[in-house]
């Protein structure tokens, strides 16, 4: 498996839209509304962010497994979300492709990690 990650407007085959805003977003991965409005007002730091989103997806793994093995089935995935790309990697999608590599290399699925689509 191949994992990228990109801005929005990339409209590629892999594209998995992980947005909580769009109405085409996959919620199973998307963090919810109290986490966006949290990073907006600034009442989260990152690094509790990073917490709590990873909480939400350990519920997800459970309750939306359905769209966990959909996803871990793609030979290659870009997630993609509104947030520009920054050097600090401050957006769940460079949280969410590090939590892909894990359970991949978990199960003995080959999986790279490509970086972010220019
Ligand atoms: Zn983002």
């Amino acid at each position: 498996m191949r994992i990228w990650t990109a801005q929005f407007g990339y409209d590629g085959q892999d594209r998995v839209d992980i947005t909580r805003g769009s109405a085409a977003g996959v919620r199973a991965f998307a963090p919810s509304w109290k986490l966006v409005s949290g990073v907006k007002d600034g009442s989260l730091s990152w690094g509790r962010y990073t917490e709590l989103y990873l909480e939400e997806m350990r519920v997800s793994w459970i309750d939306q497994r359905k769209w966990w093995a959909r996803l871990l089935r793609m030979p290659s995935v870009t997630l993609v979300c509104y947030c520009k790309f920054t050097p600090e990697h401050q957006c769940h999608r460079f949280l969410l492709a590090d939590i892909l590599v894990q359970i991949q290399q978990r199960y003995g699925v080959p999986v790279e990690r490509m970086g972010e689509r220019p």
